[in-house]
């Protein structure tokens, strides 16, 4: 405390007062933190552990095997409600991954060769955007990659892929006790006392760090009142099939045929999307297939979808070849779920206190781009650190503080790029931008972070804060953007086919996600990347600005874009200081993602009778 006090004084008045400050800052969030109650155990802990784990789902068993990969002698324990083993295929959601979430399982919990053997290389996300009544899947835009996309994602069985990790988990010495319902957790003086009940009879385990990943029966975060509304209203039902369902059979067109190398459709995440929804078909190895309904709750209630019967007829109004197809298969279904109001927030998921909160126990956005891994990913990697650090007699109260802060705020800005978005879903031009847009800003940033081994990287983080920001204020106004140009543009195109590795800026983005990026080069590009972006929102702006009576020809402000021409002076979009040209990158980007309009029947009819 004195060196430290002596440091403060000897900083000069303006540094002193700032440190101060944020001291105090600091002081007063953890003075309103909540806390675990003080309470004697209710019976003698029958085990002392370093680490219990409330849960043993994705997050928790993942949690387990980092930390015990990291630090072997650690002792773990994993408690969880289901018996094992658990059903394989249809067992959970969550068997989409991306970029983050893939290189966890595989780099960081070293699991490639369970997921190359045991599961299923995946031909990155596929979008199928609305055309007439959706009856002709050859005649829809299919945005998705023509080859597998170098940096690699998988498809997983979660039930396979949950049995496996207990397996491993248990030969590294991860303890882990099934059927037993872990109840409320107490402390006292430095350790935490949790209850758990197997089969009626209760027993207390005693640790230094209690984690929450209990998903969406969040016992931490009810014990805390840590629940957090969100204001994005979605709905979600889904099922399984035992069948391989492989959408190259869906049409005899030889352009369909063609187009793609075998099987590429069937090993990617297929979207077929219109307005205020998605449904999603993803192949489980060896041969099933999950299929869901995802729908903004406004324009589609959950009531038209909530068993199997009533959602088979909605997907018939919506997407009858989809339902054609289940139909089909309707003998081989496996289960039915359905799911209100998915997303939700949280007050506080890491603590000084050595509590935390990881997977769906914490937050949840949405599963569109498939980012639930990709959080399980970034909450273990905080939460070991900070276990890891504690354990070596480190103080750690500052830190999780920080990683709480960005945590949370990664988790608000994830759900500006869903939030009021779903009616986009059915207008192709936009969608298209959109996806580009937001595939930029998650590999741009966050996912090189990750990649690079950097996300606990706090001297980093402080660097690249205003970037960052930036970015975020950024991308709030080129959301609101695309509802503007959404309410002009036309629905209606030409069937065609956008190959995301061929868009020049999800190309680039996406090969230099392999890049080594060590000390301020992470930094450089990250501006780079902002410059980028900046350059995309202005060739944004003048496509959707040549639907306008008077389209400006001239460099804009990026942060001032909008289809209000009447805001354009006030908001300042062609200040002098403040413009930027479009980029050829960005150009050549929207080259690739322009959509023709579709030549309607009757001026077909019209052409003929003029000849
Ligand atoms: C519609 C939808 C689609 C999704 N699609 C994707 C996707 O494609 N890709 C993706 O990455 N993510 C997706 N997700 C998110 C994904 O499902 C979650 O990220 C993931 O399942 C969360 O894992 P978890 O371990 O936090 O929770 P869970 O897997 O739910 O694990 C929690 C565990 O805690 C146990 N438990 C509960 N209460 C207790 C108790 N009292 N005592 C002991 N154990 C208890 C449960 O039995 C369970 O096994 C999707 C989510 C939704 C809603």
């Amino acid at each position: 405390m004195k060196d430290l006090s002596s440091r403060i004084a000897a900083l000069d008045p303006g540094k002193r007062e700032l440190l101060l400050k944020r001291l105090q800052h600091q002081a007063d969030e953890r003075a309103r933190e909540p806390r675990i109650a003080e309470a004697a155990p209710s019976s003698p802990p029958v085990a002392r552990f370093d680490v219990v784990v409330l849960g043993g789902g994705l997050a928790g068993q993942t949690l387990a095997r980092q930390i015990k990969r990291a630090r072997p002698e650690t002792t773990v324990l994993v408690t969880e409600l289901r018996p094992h083993p658990v059903p394989e295929s249809a067992h959970k959601v969550g068997e989409s991954t991306v970029e983050i979430g893939s290189h966890y399982f595989a780099e960081v919990l070293a699991l490639q060769h369970h997921l190359t053997t045991a599961q299923l290389r995946k031909a990155g996300l596929r979008y199928f955007f609305p055309s007439g009544a959706n009856d002709d899947v050859a005649r829809r835009v299919e945005m998705g990659a023509s080859y597998f996309p170098p940096v690699p994602s998988y498809q997983l069985d979660r039930g396979r892929f949950e049995n496996a990790l207990r397996a491993d988990n248990a030969a590294m010495g991860v303890e882990f006790w099934d059927r037993v319902k872990a109840g409320p957790v107490t402390r006292q003086g430095d350790t935490h006392h949790v209850v758990l009940e197997r089969a009626g009879s209760p027993c207390t385990v005693a640790c230094r760090w209690v984690v929450d990943a209990s998903g969406r029966a969040g016992l931490m975060k009810r014990q805390l009142g840590l629940a957090r509304e969100s204001g994005h209203k979605c709905n979600a039902v889904w099922f399984r099939l035992a069948r391989k369902i492989d959408p190259d059979e869906w049409s005899d067109a030889p352009h369909w045929q063609d187009r793609l190398p075998k099987g590429l459709r069937w090993m990617s995440t297929n979207h077929f999307m219109g307005r205020g929804y998605w449904v999603w078909f993803i192949p489980l190895a060896p041969e099933a297939t999950s299929v869901g309904i995802v729908a903004d709750a406004a324009l589609h209630p959950i009531s038209e979808m909530r068993s199997f019967e009533l959602a088979l007829g909605w997907i018939a109004k919506h997407e009858p070849l989809c339902a054609r197809v289940i139909e089909e298969h309707r003998g081989t279904l496996m289960d039915f779920l359905a799911l209100k109001h998915y997303a939700y927030g949280c007050a506080q998921v890491f603590s000084g206190d050595r509590w935390a909160l990881t997977g769906e126990a914490g937050v949840f956005t949405d599963p569109f781009y498939s980012p639930g891994s990709d959080f399980i990913g970034m909450s273990n990697t905080y939460i070991s650190d900070l276990i890891l650090r504690d354990l070596a007699g480190e103080p750690i109260a500052a830190r999780a503080a920080e990683y709480n802060r960005i945590y949370l705020n990664t988790y608000e800005s994830f759900l500006t790029v869903y939030e009021n978005q779903y009616p986009l879903m059915g207008n192709p031009r936009v969608m298209a931008a959109k996806i580009v847009w937001d595939f930029a800003i998650y590999w741009g940033f966050l996912t090189l972070q990750f990649l690079t081994g950097r996300l606990c990287d706090l001297e980093l983080q402080a660097k690249a804060g205003h970037t960052l920001q930036r970015v975020n204020h950024l991308n709030a106004r080129v959301q609101a953007f695309f509802r503007q140009w959404d309410a002009l543009e036309g629905r209606d195109c030409e069937e065609r086919f956008i190959d995301v590795l061929d868009v020049d800026i999800m190309r680039r983005l996406h090969y230099e996600l392999r890049d080594n990026l060590p000390g301020g080069e992470l930094l450089e590009r990250f501006s780079q990347n902002l410059g980028l972006l900046e350059s995309l929102a202005a060739a944004l702006f003048h496509e959707a600005a040549s639907l306008l009576p008077n389209p400006p020809n001239r460099p804009v402000n990026p942060y001032a874009i909008s289809l209000h021409p009447e805001q354009w002076e006030e908001d300042e979009l062609f200040h002098p200081g403040k413009t930027v040209e479009v980029e050829a990158v960005a150009a050549g980007t929207m080259e690739k993602i322009r959509l023709t309009t579709a030549i309607q029947q009757h001026s077909l009819v019209d052409v003929a009778h003029a000849g």
